[in-house]
């Protein structure tokens, strides 16, 4: 049992796991917060690229999403404030280099047919 990585408390096989393998759906912006953070976690860019609502998934690349995803070292989310729409978030993480970043974003969701949906985001500085 791993403790899920969106910091839920849960064990990731109870959280996160369940909705990346739609064994349950995301019933709000925030959950599905939390469990796009912890596909960048483990890897799952089928999962990532699928939660793009349709309006701006047709501008992301796998490869891309595959980069960002192996290529740092993720270490926590912290949920700063959601509303039904839009979540503001810190996900830390370390670069190739090594090197400690903050990922300061406040992201817009939208749902479709029950399903939830990660529109775009803005980085806060
Ligand atoms: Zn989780």
């Amino acid at each position: 049992m791993t403790v899920c990585y969106c910091g839920s408390a849960k064990d990731f096989e109870n959280c996160c796991s369940l909705i990346h393998s739609a064994s349950l759906s995301a019933s709000s912006a925030e959950i599905l917060m939390r469990a796009r953070y912890s596909a960048f976690v483990v890897g799952d860019v089928s999962f990532l690229y699928n939660t793009f609502h349709p309006s701006t998934r047709r501008y992301q690349s796998k490869q891309d999403i595959k980069n960002w995803s192996t290529q740092n070292k993720w270490l926590k989310l912290e949920i700063i404030n959601s509303t039904q729409n839009t979540v503001e978030f810190r996900a830390s993480y370390k670069d190739q280099a090594n090197v400690q970043h903050v990922h300061h974003e406040k992201s817009n969701f939208k749902e479709l047919q029950g399903q939830w949906y990660y529109i775009d985001g803005r980085l806060i500085q």
